[in-house]
């Protein structure tokens, strides 16, 4: 079936070639020589160097397929139909050399003659003031004018931080159908729910801009472009979600398989499934690139997500290590392109099955505090339990705050939800101001850490606590 998502990486990567572009396969998701950005985001985060001149690149166009991560979508992760914190982005780029008429000619040739989505279903944003790629869009590619919306900046201009090289971008979107809508009567291009979904993002890099807000025209003009390979396949394979993608699905089943339950019968099952389904995927491709969980920089987002993972399989009742047995089946989908999962395969389980171990022992723990802070509150004859131990239980000992409301809800009590709320934004303004989050690329700032020089990640022993109020 050449619409499944390996198959569909291989037809664009071929697409591109036909077009002069030099294949290069996906970089590692560390930054290699960048210590503005803890995990790669986007194709282009490797490129930069290219994009800023300050490297040649080996050839003026190229395009990958990029292994992906942004804990900036973590909250939509299981909610939205098209949200991971991993996923691949399909790239072509250009240094200089082709810009907006061919990029938007051939990425319109590739959707509509390649792929051959109907072009009834398809929209385009284009920016405000971009009437050059409005014009492109609709003489050169024949799009209809209602077909074409036009968006601010917010949407469609990327830049980075206050000077550099930064322009327009134009988005192609897919109309799923009116099933997929949220029903409000304004529901059009550009909504946030799931009807209108944008899959392509083509960036025309062609302003200087300086620090006193001012663009100047880029002698050399660039073009990145990114697309969203999960994406891609839930609107070939005509399903609802990322989720219900090939080889998404493949784990998606297995996790059912592990929990004794079936998929699409309630809706917070589903949610965890999602959700661990996603988060299998970045942890077992952030091990096979070198990341370690720790408490700082990218092996905390790392730990975060694989301890969510596990706080999910709590959820739907599975007892006892799991993430092993997802592993080989997040392997057996993906080595067809990444090798290297199948030749770290036994780390990757090392290193994975040790922290879900750390944190099954986290929990234990946990869960002795508790009971003996219910056992107190019963002699007592209270049945709210104050904000301070809540947060401490968790901020300290690194229990879910969510599993202490569920316990509490058990024995008909409740946790003091403001008293909390005030702890953990204490905290979080002091955690704000230790680490100034530097904006960069448009992309959400949750990513983004100025790192240490001698930053490393390391393995924490059993005995060390964890703050990870938010799993
Ligand atoms: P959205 O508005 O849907 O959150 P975006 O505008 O943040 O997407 P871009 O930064 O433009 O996305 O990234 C380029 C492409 O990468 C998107 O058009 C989409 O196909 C894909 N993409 C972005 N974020 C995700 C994600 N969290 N999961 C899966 N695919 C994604
Ligand atoms: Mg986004
Ligand atoms: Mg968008
Ligand atoms: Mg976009």
């Amino acid at each position: 079936e050449w619409t499944g998502l390996n198959e569909l990486r291989e037809s664009y990567l071929k697409f591109f070639e036909s077009k002069g572009c030099l294949r290069h396969k996906s970089y590692p998701l560390v930054p290699q020589n960048d210590n503005s950005l803890l995990l790669i985001v986007a194709g282009m985060a490797p490129l930069k160097p290219y994009f800023t001149g300050q490297e040649t690149p080996p050839r003026t166009r190229m395009t990958t397929c990029q292994k992906c991560i942004r804990t900036g979508d973590i909250e939509n992760v299981g909610k939205t139909a098209r949200h991971g914190t991993y996923f691949e982005m399909l790239g072509n780029f250009s240094f200089g050399d082709y810009f907006k008429k061919e990029a938007i000619a051939w990425a319109w040739e590739y959707v509509t003659q390649v792929l051959k989505l109907p072009k009834d279903r398809l929209y385009i944003s284009v920016y405000e003031d971009d009437d050059e790629a409005e014009k492109i869009w609709h003489e050169d590619a024949g799009v209809p004018m209602d077909h074409i919306v036009r968006m601010g900046k917010e949407d469609n201009f990327w830049e980075a931080g206050t000077d550099g090289p930064c322009g327009p971008c134009s988005e192609i979107y897919f109309d799923r159908g009116e099933k997929y809508g949220c029903g409000k009567p304004d529901c059009k291009v550009g909504c946030d729910c799931d009807r209108y979904m944008e899959f392509w993002n083509l960036v025309f890099t062609q302003f200087e801009r300086h620090e006193d807000g001012t663009y100047t025209p880029l002698k050399q003009k660039n073009i990145d472009t990114g697309m969203g390979l999960e994406r891609l396949a839930s609107i070939m394979q005509d399903v609802d979600s990322i989720f219900d993608v090939d080889t998404v699905k493949a784990i998606r089943d297995h996790v059912c398989k592990i929990a004794g339950c079936e998929y699409g019968k309630e809706y917070k099952k589903d949610v965890s499934i999602r959700v661990i389904t996603d988060h299998i995927r970045s942890v077992t491709f952030m091990a096979s690139d070198g990341i370690l969980p720790s408490n700082e920089g990218r092996g905390y987002v790392m730990r975060r997500l694989l301890r969510r993972a596990v706080r999910h399989g709590k959820l739907l009742g599975i007892n006892g290590l799991f993430l092993k047995d997802l592993v080989k089946t997040v392997v057996d989908c993906n080595k067809c392109e990444y090798n290297e999962l199948e030749e770290k395969y036994d780390y990757i389980v090392k290193v994975l099955t040790t922290e879900e171990q750390n944190f099954n022992a986290t929990i234990d723990r946990g869960m002795k505090i508790l009971d003996d802070l219910i056992a107190q509150m019963q002699k007592d004859g209270k049945t709210e339990l104050d904000g301070e131990s809540c947060f401490k239980l968790s901020d300290t000992y690194g229990f879910p705050i969510d599993l202490t409301r569920e316990i509490l809800e058990e024995k008909g009590m409740t946790c003091d939800e403001e008293g909390f709320a005030e702890c953990y934004a204490k905290q979080r303004e002091t955690a704000k101001n230790a680490h100034a989050a530097t904006k960069y690329m448009g992309a959400d700032e949750t990513v983004f850490h100025k790192i240490d020089k001698d930053f490393h990640t390391e393995f924490i022993g059993y005995d060390k606590l964890e703050g990870d109020s938010e799993i």
